[in-house]
């Protein structure tokens, strides 16, 4: 006969569920390119406890974060600082982390930019819009199809200026009232206006006929940075980038950051200090960086030391080079006999950069497919510039010797002075060390041929 087992119930009480302060919620589309960004679901767990998000901040939030706030300074707060949640920021850390545990949620960090925190210009300068951008179809879309309203993380970010979705342009103010929008509203209605509040939604919209392939390659980096930043988050950090810095400028510029940063249009120096890791780069210069690579910024940052970056797809979108996908095989002969014979001709008086600008061609593109020759080139540019060099330094020794012979025979005191006049005359430069030299040299002759004739 079944006996059923007796349990020692007075003795053990039962495991109490995790609870938490704050209802748990998740993100929107959390796994998605259209992923919720932190402001919005801030505003949204506002509504999930019936107050205003600026209520839920105050009494719940912000005790529970290093964050400094008074009431005097609410404005910037709200206007300066808030925004900046969804990025790389301080607040974003803290509001995020915060969040995580009233919540009960783990990786809220995620509905920000912080995965990219170590590869970003902690400034976060360019990274985020000043103030809510939105996409007027998108949330008509929404609410006929019952879904709540919400802001994505990627109109958050400041380069981004259209919807893919609807190929039209995002909004910035409000269509009946034409204010812009709080990142935190007075109300918790994400899709309603925080002044008027009336809908956000409007039903004349700029459609985009064109969208430039610069625009459209900004898009998509941004998107695989929000579904796959925090991925591979652990390969996100400043020694990768620098790595991948190193890995290209050795295989495709001679190992030179210099050369490399020059030939991609950045001002002297903005690659060379990526590459000491004093400096994050700007999204924006993230960007344009990779851009111009062919690559998207995670592929570049995650490059391996055996992948390569193939530069005929190179596209220099800032110097509005030669944007050709590789060579034919016509083009790749044409390209080579013309090398060659520079070469066969033992003088190059055209460096490889102007030897590709004439052909039509990023020097990129050349050095890939013809690296030898363009080595041979470089040398014997270098070669014909040092010829030249030494030939101006004699012509400049002959001057001075001139001048010399010239007021000797005059019998003229050669003062500073005069000798400076004489100079310049002939548009010979004092200071430079092969004339001093000379004068020196010719001084000596001088005094040794007054003593000899004394
Ligand atoms: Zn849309
Ligand atoms: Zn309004």
């Amino acid at each position: 006969m079944f006996q059923p087992e007796i349990l020692s119930l007075l003795d053990e009480s039962p495991p109490l569920p995790a609870r938490s302060r704050l209802m748990p919620m998740k993100p929107m589309n959390d796994t998605l390119p259209i992923q919720e960004s932190l402001s919005s679901y801030f505003v949204r767990l506002a509504r999930k406890h019936s107050c205003s998000p600026m209520t839920l901040l105050r009494n719940e939030v912000l005790a529970w974060t290093k964050i400094k706030y008074s009431r005097e300074a609410s404005s910037r707060f709200t206007s300066n600082y808030i925004r900046t949640m969804n990025g790389v920021s301080f607040y974003a850390k803290e509001l995020a982390e915060a969040l995580n545990n009233l919540t009960g949620q783990s990786e809220l960090d995620r509905c920000s930019f912080l995965p990219l925190t170590e590869v970003l210009d902690p400034r976060g300068n360019g990274l985020l819009h000043h103030r809510p951008h939105w996409c007027s179809e998108c949330f008509r879309d929404w609410r006929a199809s019952g879904n709540e309203p919400y802001f994505p993380l990627i109109w958050m970010a400041a380069p981004v200026k259209f919807c893919k979705t609807h190929q039209c342009a995002l909004s910035d103010t409000c269509p009946h009232c034409g204010q812009a929008q709080p990142f935190l509203p007075k109300h918790s209605y994400l899709d309603h206006c925080s002044h008027c509040g009336k809908w956000l939604s409007t039903s004349t919209i700029t459609y985009l006929k064109n969208i430039d392939d610069f625009s459209l390659y900004q898009y998509n980096s941004i998107e695989e940075m929000i579904v796959n930043g925090w991925r591979c988050s652990s390969l996100l950090n400043s020694s990768s980038f620098i790595n991948s810095i190193k890995v290209v400028a050795g295989e495709l510029y001679n190992g030179s950051i210099y050369e490399m940063e020059r030939e991609l249009g950045f001002p002297k120096g903005t690659v060379s200090n990526w590459s000491k890791s004093n400096v994050s780069p700007s999204l924006p210069n993230l960007l344009s960086f990779s851009y111009s690579l062919g690559v998207s910024p995670l592929e570049f940052i995650t490059l391996l030391e055996n992948q390569h970056i193939h530069p005929n797809i190179v596209m220099d979108h800032r110097k509005q080079a030669s944007k050709r996908k590789g060579l034919s095989v016509d083009e790749f002969s044409l390209v080579k006999s013309v090398l060659d014979s520079i070469i066969s001709s033992g003088i190059s008086e055209k460096s490889v950069q102007s030897i590709a600008r004439d052909l039509g061609y990023t020097v990129t593109l050349l050095r890939y497919w013809f690296k030898e020759e363009c080595q041979a080139i470089s040398r014997l540019y270098r070669e014909y510039k040092n010829s030249c060099r030494i030939k101006n330094e004699q012509k400049d020794i002959d001057v001075v010797k001139d001048i010399f012979k010239r007021l000797t025979d005059k019998k003229t005191k050669i003062t500073n002075r005069i000798l400076q006049n004489e100079l310049s005359f002939h548009g010979v430069i004092l200071s430079r060390p092969h004339v001093l030299a000379a004068v020196e040299e010719e001084r000596k002759r001088r005094l040794l041929f007054q003593a000899l004739t004394i």
